[in-house]
């Protein structure tokens, strides 16, 4: 019997607004000394009073817009009450029926809705002793929830690295999983293929805080569950967290009505023009698949380069600057017509030996000393042979160290390539004259031994001949 399993995400994304959701204290959890981002509101003390964040509502209906759905007319904040330490009010505020966005869709996923709630703090634990620091407490989040719509940990996984990209894009979080920006829960269950119907239990995973935990819980938790159902158990519903190995039994999930959610009195119903949202909408930057899009018609690049790019908003951003560079100096020389070729060495060093650098150095592609003008021209004095590939990538190292032109680089280090004649013709000779042997063999037929003294002529030139050069003069000698 075959299986197959099925997925739904619920994700958190935490808000970058200036202040907190319903407080005018500082959006700015990951400051180290605890509790001083703090006030009476975020804090839940007696009498005070919540303000909803105009900003943080606008943010959540940005993404929402980003992922096609709905922003309803009307909209309203709720209770959920339930018990923590590092929740001091002992209700979060949160949105049950009323959420500020419903049905969205995401390629085949379908987005069930997304709603704005605070965040809870965070609790310490120091050997024996527990302590709260209330730093992230009302901090704004965003909590996005799919259908049971993802038929692999694959399709999850890439669907939450777009989701990260979006919200990127937007610049509405930093979205970086390791810091809790962005938080997932993946829901599992596993059916005969082919049924129709969901299975009447699944699995909750907990607190996944990377994008391979999230694949890796998931295909732990799918064979868990398929042997499971070929032994004939039953499966229920619980919630289960991931250790790094395997997937460990928590809870047993409580019901909503658990939390005894009621409209929150405290806030007002919040109301949208349809105006108002439209005027948002042409707020959107474009988003990366678009991107990838446009990328792939645009400039003739492949799939795979374009979603490289589009990965990282700056690096696309520079990707366009070098490429807009090279297309102003291949016109001026009439050479339209090999766009596409320089829009693929512009990927390959992109994505290859610059990004690199970047990641060893941790700079983002923007703010490193190596411009979109310098990588252009250095681009193109590979092209014109005026440097070899091997050398570009040391005048490339150099450039990200120091900054500066690759002409300048070029000719303090001594790494031009030799292309002058002359200076080949004489290296040549010197080959030609040294090596009798190979050059009968090259006469009696084989090509091998040209090969050969094409590697002795370019030792002879320390590496720095102009390999086309040296094969058309070597071949007009042996002639
Ligand atoms: P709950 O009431 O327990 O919170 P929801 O219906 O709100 O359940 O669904 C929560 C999440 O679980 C959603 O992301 C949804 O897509 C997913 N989900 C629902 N049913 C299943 C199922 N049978 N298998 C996997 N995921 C599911
Ligand atoms: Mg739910």
């Amino acid at each position: 019997m075959k299986y197959e399993p099925v997925i739904g995400l619920e994700i958190h994304v935490q808000l970058k607004t200036r202040s907190k959701m319903f407080c005018s204290s500082p959006n700015n959890p990951d400051v180290d000394e605890p509790n001083v981002n703090i006030c009476e509101v975020c804090t839940g003390q007696p009498g005070s009073l919540p303000v909803a964040n105009e900003e943080a509502i606008k943010k959540s209906i940005l993404v929402g817009l980003a992922l096609n759905c709905e922003i309803p007319e009307y909209s309203k904040f709720d209770r959920k009450n339930y018990f923590y330490p590092d929740l001091p009010k002992g209700y979060q505020i949160s949105q049950y029926d009323q959420p500020l966005c419903v049905r969205g869709r995401v390629g085949t996923i379908r987005i069930t809705r997304a709603h704005l709630e605070e965040d809870a703090g965070k609790l310490v634990h120091e050997g024996e002793a527990t302590l709260v620091d209330l730093n992230r407490a009302g901090v704004p989040l965003l909590e996005i929830v799919t259908e049971p719509d993802f038929k692999s940990p694959r399709e999850a996984r890439e669907f939450l690295q777009n989701l990260r990209n979006i919200v990127r894009y937007i610049g509405v979080s930093d979205a970086d999983m390791e810091k809790g920006h962005l938080r997932c829960d993946a829901n599992v269950s596993v059916r005969k293929a082919g049924e129709k119907a969901l299975p009447d239990y699944k699995v909750e995973l907990k607190n996944l805080n990377s994008f391979k935990s999230v694949f890796d819980a998931l295909n732990y938790e799918i064979k868990r569950q398929t042997e499971a159902l070929e032994e004939g158990r039953k499966l229920a519903n619980e919630t289960r967290g991931w250790n790094g190995a395997k997937t460990v039994s928590q809870r047993v999930k409580e019901e909503a009505h658990d939390y005894r959610y009621f409209p929150e009195p405290d806030l007002p119903i919040l109301h949208f023009r349809k105006a108002d949202i439209e005027k948002l909408r042409a707020e959107l930057p474009e988003l990366p698949q678009e991107k990838q899009r446009r990328f792939v018609a645009e400039f003739g690049i492949g799939e795979k380069d374009a979603e490289v790019l589009i990965s990282d908003k700056n690096l696309a951003g520079f990707f366009e600057e070098v490429v807009s560079e090279l297309q102003e100096w291949f016109a001026s020389e009439g050479r339209d017509g090999e766009a596409r070729k320089f829009a693929k060495l512009a990927v390959n060093w992109l994505t290859g030996d610059f990004q690199a650098l970047l990641k060893v150095a941790d700079v983002a592609p923007g703010e490193s000393k190596v411009t979109a003008e310098n990588l252009a021209e250095l681009i193109k004095m590979v092209d014109l042979g005026q440097v070899s590939t091997t050398a570009a990538k040391r005048v490339l190292a150099v450039m990200f160290e120091k900054g500066g032109d690759p002409s300048n680089i070029v000719r303090d280090e001594g790494l031009g390539q030799v292309s002058d004649n002359a200076a080949i013709e004489t290296a040549l000779d010197k080959v030609v004259a040294e090596n009798e042997k190979a050059v009968a063999d090259f006469k009696a037929g084989r090509e091998r031994s040209f090969g050969f003294l094409v590697g002795k002529a370019m030792q002879e030139l320390k590496g720095k001949g102009n390999p086309q050069v040296i094969n058309e003069l070597l071949r007009k000698k042996l002639r």
